[in-house]
């Protein structure tokens, strides 16, 4: 092991072992913590967890993936998509620092929502018309293509296609948002065909919120995302892809040896690699340092919600938005087994830098938050549920990649011959990941450009993306 690499090893040691919760709040450089808080959707483990397909990491590798979440694993299935052969994982190996599926995407809302409207007036002034409609085509087409995979691989995931419902209650936030809207028809923007938009008692009607001044639906879908990963990761392991789960890589060479080889140094030992995909979401600059400030882990959390047996509150069909001004949500989505997965709540901690930004411990909650949740959000919320005795079932947290730009950097990483990068979905890599991680797949199997992958040209990572000195994150943060 090199010295710089032993540093980074005690240094990661003290960070996953914290004396102190300033050491973990405060890692020398984003880095997942043990003793995460558990969300709902891991407290079914699948057999996979904790695998690993050898006691021993192989020597080398065709193609390693670092990050076994949602991205490193739909890459992953995207690389075997078409091959025949039995065995044709073979020469992939998956490396992950924690249990399969335990960062993001295990913790998250499992809320399919494509952006179809909301921020499109504000990509259209950073990337231009055409830009944006091209993101939002991009994002509504992963609802139909989630489906289409979990219909053809029949996976039990609780998949379920509805309408997404956005409810503003804000008075002149919702003039704002029907305005936009309203340019956005006008201007003949494809995505708004989709939206069906009310304002006053029809909003009221259209959401179930009390007092929505203007509400937008949408097609969505929401799915149980440890579920549906997990069952992808057992294809792919048992088609011969290693899978070493609890093996943080720790740092990476930083030139290939004559033999076009990566060394991975890890915790357990080297793995020599061909081609180095970062599927590391938040995590990302541990291993990339020209990352730093360009994806920056951003803490977030999520409940679940339940009634008391024998109480039936009105159904709700849809899932929803409830905004109660710009930059200030929260999100309801109602699951078949009558509960509700709620999270947001952003304007109770955002003040508060220490809460949420550069923060990648998972393993507290963030009390403000967490009152919020607890005292009678349903209730408060929604039309017939004023005595459903809705209450907490559970909390977690959850560290999201945001980026300096809000934009995924997707692609070869720059000047780094065959690496590849597939991060920053700030917040909302549900509607981006599938087909985000099929061009991927297509750049690492076909040596082919990013311009030929479909992905949207905004995406794309790049040395210039990387010297910007924006920071649209702490600009968004509500005031
Ligand atoms: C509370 C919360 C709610 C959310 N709700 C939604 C939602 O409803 N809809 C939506 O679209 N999005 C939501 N998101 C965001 C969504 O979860 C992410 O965009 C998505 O899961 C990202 O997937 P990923 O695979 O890129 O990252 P992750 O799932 O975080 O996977 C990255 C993996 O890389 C591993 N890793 C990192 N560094 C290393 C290393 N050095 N060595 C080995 N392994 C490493 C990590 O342990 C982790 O498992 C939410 C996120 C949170 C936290």
């Amino acid at each position: 092991m090199t010295s710089s690499a032993q540093q980074r090893l005690e240094a990661i040691q003290k960070t996953i072992a914290p004396t102190s919760t300033s050491q973990a709040e405060n890692p020398p450089f984003p880095y997942p913590v043990p003793n995460s808080t558990v969300s709902f959707w891991r407290t079914e483990l699948h057999p996979l967890d904790s695998h690993r397909s050898t006691p021993e990491l192989p020597e080398s590798c065709d193609v390693v993936v670092i990050g076994a979440g949602y991205t490193g694993v739909a890459t992953v299935h995207h690389l075997l998509e078409g091959r025949e052969e039995r065995d044709a994982g073979r020469g992939i190996v998956v490396l992950e620092a924690r249990e399969a599926c335990s960062g993001a995407t295990g913790r998250n809302g499992g809320h399919l929502k494509p952006d179809v409207y909301f921020n499109i007036p504000k990509y259209q002034k950073m990337y231009g018309p055409t830009m944006a409609t091209t993101i939002a085509a991009f994002e509504s087409s992963q609802i139909h293509a989630v489906k289409a995979l979990v219909d053809k691989e029949k996976i039990d995931c609780d998949f379920t296609l509805t309408r997404a419902v956005d409810a503003c209650l804000d008075q002149a936030h919702a003039d704002k948002a029907l305005a936009e809207f309203e340019a956005l028809v006008e201007s003949g923007e494809p995505s708004t065909r989709d939206v069906c938009c009310k304002v006053g008692k029809e909003a009221e009607a259209l959401s179930g919120v009390k007092g929505a001044k203007v509400a937008f639906s949408f097609t969505a879908g929401h799915v149980w995302p440890y579920k549906m990963v997990m069952h992808l990761l057992q294809r792919a392991v048992d088609r011969g892809v290693n899978l070493q789960t609890n093996t943080p890589v720790l740092s990476i060479s930083d030139t290939a040896s004559k033999e076009g080889y990566y060394t991975l140094t890890t915790q357990r030992g080297p793995l020599l690699a061909k081609k180095i995909l970062f599927a590391t979401n938040a995590y990302t600059s541990s291993l990339l340092p020209s990352y730093t400030e360009k994806i920056v882990p951003v803490r977030g959390i999520c409940t679940r919600i339940t009634c008391p047996p024998g109480t039936t509150p009105p159904y709700l069909p849809n899932s929803t938005s409830v905004r109660y001004g710009p930059g200030w949500y929260d999100y309801q989505i109602p699951r078949l087994d009558g509960s509700i997965v709620v999270g947001g709540a952003r304007h109770k901690f955002m003040h508060d830098l220490k809460e949420w930004y550069n923060v990648t411990d998972d393993s507290r909650l963030i009390e403000p938050a967490v009152s919020h949740f607890e005292n009678g959000l349903m209730q408060n919320t929604y039309s017939g549920w004023e005595n459903s005795g809705a209450k907490l079932d559970r909390a977690w947290t959850g560290i999201m990649g945001y980026t300096s730009d809000l934009m995924p950097h997707i692609g070869a990483v720059p000047g780094k011959a065959n690496q590849y990068i597939c991060a920053g979905f700030n917040g909302h890599g549900m509607p981006l990941i599938l087909l985000a991680t099929k061009g991927v797949a297509k750049m690492i199997r076909e040596d082919c450009s990013f311009e030929e992958t479909g992905i949207p040209g905004a995406f794309k990572t790049t040395e210039e993306r990387l010297k910007d000195k924006q920071n649209a994150i702490l600009d968004s943060k509500p005031q």
